[in-house]
């Protein structure tokens, strides 16, 4: 089969990913798994180590009684990759290193143990780069201090780390330095069907990717198998794009994001055309304001799982300040998605149901392409239908989810055949209906 993606130098980008020939909205262009991926911490307990589900109950390796996994099946594949790594968490028992340790901990393992040419990546991890040179003294120092724990975190295994790296591996990688740099500048997140952030992993060739704040391909998790695909017809020899951020937010903070963590300045249309700006800052600054300053607290509480203070909080804003501004203002939305997010916490149906409908022709705006966030929230809409007994309405709002998610995620993914389940069961409750209704 021919080749759907080649690797280009992208003028003013370096390199970059285009398409090889012409390719069709919804098309899987890539499939890949990681080089070294690993749990976040922060789930640590939660989700199998091996294959990032989350099942009711996990069981933890005996040794460093850190790694979990949903059965021994699990427990006995990730042996190999955690052999080392399990003694270099008991070492530092109780304290844990940071995700971005950990994982470069796991790609130096990687790398130790491959045999030579065996590479199949467009982009070996090898020419990663490490854009030491463009950041801030600040963030050099951030850097060496991870550096650092890296070496004590590997002195189990690896007693001169820096000594080992200039022997084993190529020149453009030989300092724990370079090597936490790389690893913190082209990692992905890995996320759930709900989207939520489970872990972090690198797929080398997709690091070639470059980001557009309109992107023409998004990116979907199967536990850590990462999936491209296309959300708009690509023309043969076009750029391949995704977004390393967020996308519903303004220009600025988009900017900022992306010189902070990625350090490289955005050029592309969305950022040079201000046409969004009006509407998601619409309404009077001096009324949305208030809710902006209201959110950092607000992101706290939910940090927190602190539903109840939350809602209340959001409720009480969204009634009376929120009230006059438009649904499509920025700070608005996010006020009402947190909402959403404590009434179902709490159980309380009828409460999301009402913020998750103010907030489906907002996102219809605001994502004009295919997007998984787009094609979620429609489904937690349609399950909230679905539990309050309105089969019809819920059929409508999943058939939308549907339009959306057979693109970004395929046919075959689990989170598109429980989508279709639910539909089915949709549709034999309203027949169920009409027939008693005779
Ligand atoms: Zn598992
Ligand atoms: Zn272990
Ligand atoms: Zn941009």
């Amino acid at each position: 089969m021919a080749p759907t993606l080649e690797r280009f130098v992208s003028p003013g980008k370096g390199n970059g990913l285009r398409a090889a020939g012409g390719i069709r909205r919804g098309q899987l262009l890539h499939s890949a798994e990681p080089l070294a991926s690993c749990v976040s911490n922060r789930l640590s307990g939660r989700v199998c180590h091996r294959c990032f589900t989350r099942p009711e109950t996990l069981s933890r390796c005996s040794q460093c009684k850190t790694a979990r996994y949903c059965n021994t099946t699990c427990q006995k594949q990730a042996w190999s990759g955690h052999k080392r790594e399990c003694k270099c968490l008991r070492s530092l028992l109780p304290r844990v290193p940071t995700d971005s340790v950990r994982l470069a901990a796991r790609i130096i393992f990687t790398l130790l143990s491959r045999s030579e040419g065996r590479s199949e990546e467009l982009y070996t991890f090898e020419e990663h780069e490490s854009h030491l040179n463009s950041m801030s003294e600040q963030k050099k120092q951030g850097l060496s201090q991870l550096a650092s724990m890296l070496e004590l975190y590997l002195q189990e295994e690896i007693p001169d780390l820096a000594q080992e790296m200039t022997s084993a591996l190529p020149s453009s990688c030989q300092t724990p330095l370079d090597l936490i740099a790389k690893v913190t500048c082209n990692c992905f997140t890995i996320s759930d069907a709900e989207l939520q952030e489970i872990g972090v992993g690198l797929y080398p060739s997709l690091s070639l990717l470059n980001h557009d704040c309109r992107p023409n391909c998004v990116m979907v998790f199967e536990g850590t198998k990462l999936q491209l695909r296309a959300v708009r017809d690509i023309n043969p020899k076009e750029e391949l794009t995704i977004s390393y951020i967020e996308t519903l937010s303004l220009t600025e903070d988009r900017q900022r994001q992306l010189d902070d963590q990625y350090h490289f300045t955005c050029h592309c249309q969305r950022c040079n055309s201000q046409d969004e700006y009006g509407f998601m800052l619409s309404g009077e600054e001096a009324t949305w304001r208030l809710l902006k300053e209201a959110l950092p607290k607000l992101e706290e509480q939910k940090a927190e799982s602190d539903w109840q203070a939350l809602l209340h909080r959001c409720s009480t804003l969204l009634s009376t300040t929120g009230c006059d501004v438009p649904d499509e203002n920025l700070f608005k939305l996010r006020m009402t998605d947190m909402a959403l997010d404590a009434s179902i916490h709490l159980g309380h149906w009828e409460e999301a149901l009402s913020y998750g409908q103010k907030t489906l022709p907002i996102y219809r705006r605001y994502y004009p392409d295919p997007h998984p966030v787009h094609g979620v929230q429609l489904m937690r809409v349609g399950k909230l239908h679905h539990y309050l007994g309105h089969a019809e309405a819920a059929l409508d709002t999943f058939k939308q989810a549907h339009e959306i998610i057979k693109l970004t995620h395929g046919c075959d993914h689990p989170l598109t055949t429980d989508l279709i389940m639910k539909m089915e069961e949709c549709r034999a409750e309203t027949d169920r209906k009409s027939s008693s209704c005779h």
